[in-house]
């Protein structure tokens, strides 16, 4: 039954932990109940992606539906799974039951609805790959939806779910596994794995791998990646790496090159650099973390900075990947 809780702490509903509350925080259970939910809510489901800067000053729905379908057909293995489920744990689910696919999207923190918003990605797989269907409630339309993966819009950390910010509130998400499985070994790390690998080998590399470099933010306080990985143009790239021979970059396409932003943010020697209680990672300079007591405006004053640092020196504008809200909602800086 979904519940109603007034006067809430953010301070656990979020991974950066900044110490806000919000005016009430609703706990979805039942898709239905989004007919009748008065509609003045920001949507949440595990926090790891989402910083809160300041007192909420409306509600928070938690997207907490569960659900675990499955069948198979000739060819593939077909899921339904509620967006309140944890990520990680459908990962490891699928592989203990001899489905093979989201290995390289182990250990990403978070739900299965919020998986869609941002087409999580690691490892050179991205969730878009396996996503069959969107199952939604359109609180513009005020009516259930579902988008086929070819109507979701999905690109690099991008979506329809993220581009029209707030509009849906995903309950269910399907997958289709193919039974012909590959083991996708093109990212660096993985690529001394032999092609005879398992899924299951695959995911304890990645889980290793991860757990070296990321911080754990039930240790640390911390959302991910801060800033995006900047897509520049071919030409512009072409000048940069004559002054930077070691940028790491990765061609999109004919015309555009991703860098590395934690490279930049690096050479400027701004690991473990501090705002307040607010500092960059002082292994990986792309996560910022809540080392002290952080407060919004100490995290605000760090992304600034680097921001600053990185335009005057790359001539490259940094934009955040994290979700930012103040006290009205989302912000962007
Ligand atoms: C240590 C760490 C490592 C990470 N590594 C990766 C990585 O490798 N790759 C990667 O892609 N991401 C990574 N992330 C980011 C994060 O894991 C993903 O963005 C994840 O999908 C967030 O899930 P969440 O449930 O916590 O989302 P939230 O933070 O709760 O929400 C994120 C966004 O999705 C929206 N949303 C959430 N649930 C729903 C829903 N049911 N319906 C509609 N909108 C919804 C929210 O409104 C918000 O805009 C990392 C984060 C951390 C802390």
């Amino acid at each position: 039954m979904t519940t109603i809780h007034k006067f809430v702490s953010l301070k656990e509903l979020h991974t950066f932990r900044l110490p806000y509350s919000a005016q009430a925080v609703i706990e979805l259970t039942v898709a239905d109940d989004l007919v009748a939910l008065e509609d003045d809510y920001y949507v949440l489901g595990e926090g790891s992606n989402t910083i809160f800067t300041e007192d909420f000053a409306s509600s928070i729905l938690r997207v907490a539906i569960t659900g675990y379908e499955s069948y198979e057909t000739e060819s593939s293995y077909e899921l339904r799974i509620g967006a309140g489920e944890n990520w990680h744990k459908l990962v490891v689910k699928t592989l203990e039951q001899g489905m093979p696919g989201l290995e390289n999207l182990a250990l990403i923190p978070g739900s299965v609805g919020a998986a869609p918003v941002q087409n999580i990605g690691a490892y050179g797989v991205e969730a878009a790959q396996f996503i069959r269907l969107v199952e939604a409630w359109d609180r513009q339309h005020k009516q259930f939806v579902t988008f086929a993966q070819s109507e979701c819009c999905f690109a690099y950390r991008d979506s329809l779910f993220k581009q029209q910010s707030g509009r849906y509130v995903i309950t269910y998400v399907s997958f289709s596994l193919p039974k012909s499985w590959q083991p996708n070994l093109s990212y660096g790390a993985l690529s001394n794995l032999s092609d005879a690998v398992t899924a299951t080998e695959v995911m304890n590399t990645v889980i290793a791998i991860r757990n070296s470099k990321l911080p754990d933010p039930a240790v640390l306080p911390n959302a991910g990646s801060f800033f995006k990985n900047p897509i520049i143009s071919r030409g512009y790239f072409t000048e940069l790496v004559v002054r930077f021979p070691n940028l790491p970059h990765y061609q999109v396409d004919d015309h555009q090159v991703k860098v590395a932003a934690g490279w930049l943010i690096d050479h400027l020697g701004l690991k473990g650099v501090t705002c307040g209680g607010a500092a960059v990672h002082d292994k990986q300079a792309l996560v910022l973390v809540n080392k002290d007591n952080a407060v919004g405006a100490d995290l605000l004053c760090l992304a600034d900075t680097i921001k600053e640092k990185v335009q005057s020196e790359f001539a490259i504008k940094l934009e955040i990947e994290v979700r930012l809200l103040n006290n009205k909602g989302l912000i962007s800086i």
